[in-house]
């Protein structure tokens, strides 16, 4: 493994107004790991390969279907996060405390929810060349509030240990350390409903791997479905914010906008590094990461570039550096396309292994209603998403007073009286609103139950 930095002078319309920074080789596990594993046991070959297969085929059916659908647009999902931090109390200190961490998984979620939405004010300087190919993955990521048994938790948990990542040669047992509880580690919260993160310490004997994540595909392919989920370094986890306390310290450089996980999530998702499969520095023009959009591109790129940026694989505008699955580092990452977007919602389409994770919005609200009335009411919402018309059911019609729709922005877009209720079930038409998550309040004498609900 690489183990070694470059300062570079960084230049170009890509780079905006940075000036330079050190940049990590190797910022992600995936290539080494998977060589490790299939050498550890080479009968996992046969079931990597039928995995890469099998991604593509669902892939390519999901886009033949979404091209022959009328509904083309869906909806916003949200995938309720979980964050298992294992560090020591040396470590935790050095990101500011409990309050640095918390500072952390605020800004991490909002640097993935404005990746993953093409949010990010720096899609401003994508060449133009590549500007059309601009993909929006249209997803909501945000932090699980209820834990698989229905209490309270706060989307993060910690144990303060001394656990190491042990490295890529002892697979399966070094890599899942970090996610099971008996071996020092935190275990997965239910890993069909919730994505689960684990913020570790990576690096200190492993090079400069920021990352490894890991798709449920890929997990159940080299037999360790448990593993599903990202491993972040505890250097390279949210996104830095000059001058304050407990939030600017410690960061990689290269590594300090919180763009480790949005790479490593594309892999969650299925993707591969835009060169292909091949280990850094061994790539070539056959390897490919076949995602139609993306050019052909021999091997990572481990710096920032100025556009057109060209190689042994493709001439004219050259590769794209700048596409998050490259490894340019956080100040020069721009764009997932849309072919890597099509390839990633394959996976949250019904069908798609990781579909069960936009299907239990509801793990994402504190639970400080879940109380008598919460039981009482029996609250069920259907189908959701929808397409306008929802119902709602309700175990005791008599107490419910009122149903109110709220947007996302706290507007309330409908209203319908406990009276107007069809028996104990309540229906609304959302068909005049636009696509979007919407609250909805059910009032009942007793008290409130609140729902999410996505408009598709
Ligand atoms: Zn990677």
């Amino acid at each position: 493994m690489r183990k070694f930095s470059l300062a570079l002078a960084l230049s170009g319309m890509v780079m905006g107004g940075n000036t330079a920074f050190a940049q990590h080789t190797e910022r992600c596990g995936n290539d080494i790991f998977l060589k490790a594993a299939l050498s550890s046991n080479p009968s996992l070959e046969v079931a990597y390969k039928q995995y890469l297969v099998d991604s593509k085929a669902k892939a390519d059916a999901f886009e033949r279907e979404m091209s022959n659908s009328a509904q083309k647009a869906t909806g916003t999902v949200i995938i309720p996060v979980m964050f298992h931090v294992i560090l020591t109390q040396e470590e935790i200190d050095k990101i500011g405390g409990i309050a640095g961490i918390n500072k952390r998984v605020i800004s991490q979620l909002d640097v993935i929810n404005t990746d993953y939405n093409a949010r990010n004010a720096d899609t401003a300087t994508i060449p133009t060349p590549f500007k059309p190919l601009l993909g929006n993955m249209n997803v909501n990521f945000q932090l699980a509030h209820r834990k698989p048994d229905g209490t309270v938790t706060s989307g993060v948990e910690v144990r303060v240990a001394p656990l190491l990542f042990s490295g890529y040669s002892s697979y399966p047992s070094g890599s899942d350390s970090a996610k099971k509880t008996s071996k020092g580690g935190l275990d997965p919260y239910d890993n069909t409903k919730y994505l689960n993160i684990w913020v570790v310490n990576i690096n200190s004997d492993n090079g400069n791997v920021l990352g490894i994540g890991y798709s449920p595909d890929f997990a159940a392919a080299l037999g360790a479905p448990d593993n599903a989920g990202v491993l972040l370094d505890f250097s390279a986890f949210g996104k830095r914010t000059p001058g304050v306390p407990g939030f600017s310290e410690f960061y990689e450089s290269g590594a300090d906008k919180g763009r480790t996980l949005t790479h490593e999530l594309g892999h969650f998702f299925t993707l591969w590094h835009i060169w292909g499969n091949t280990a850094v520095g061994s790539g070539n023009c056959t390897d490919d990461d076949d995602i139609g959009d993306t050019p052909k591109q021999k091997d990572a790129t481990t710096s920032c570039q100025t556009f057109p940026y060209t190689d042994a694989c493709t001439a004219g505008n050259g590769i794209m550096f700048m596409n998050y699955m490259d490894y340019v580092g956080d100040a020069c990452y721009r764009l997932f396309t849309k072919g890597q977007v099509t390839r990633m919602a394959s996976t949250i389409s019904n069908g798609g292994t990781a579909y069960g994770l936009t299907q239990h919005p509801e793990l994402t609200m504190y639970p400080t209603a879940v109380s008598s009335i919460e039981e009482k009411a029996n609250l069920n919402i259907f189908p959701n998403p929808t397409t306008g018309v929802f119902d709602i059911s309700f175990g005791n019609a008599r107490s419910l007073k009122e149903v109110r729709v709220l947007n996302m922005t706290g507007q309330m877009v409908s209203k319908v009286n406990g009276a107007q209720a069809n028996g104990n079930t309540v229906r609304i038409d959302l068909n005049n609103n636009a696509k979007g998550i919407y609250i909805v309040q059910c009032q009942f004498e007793e008290g409130t139950v609140v729902r999410k609900i996505t408009l598709q």
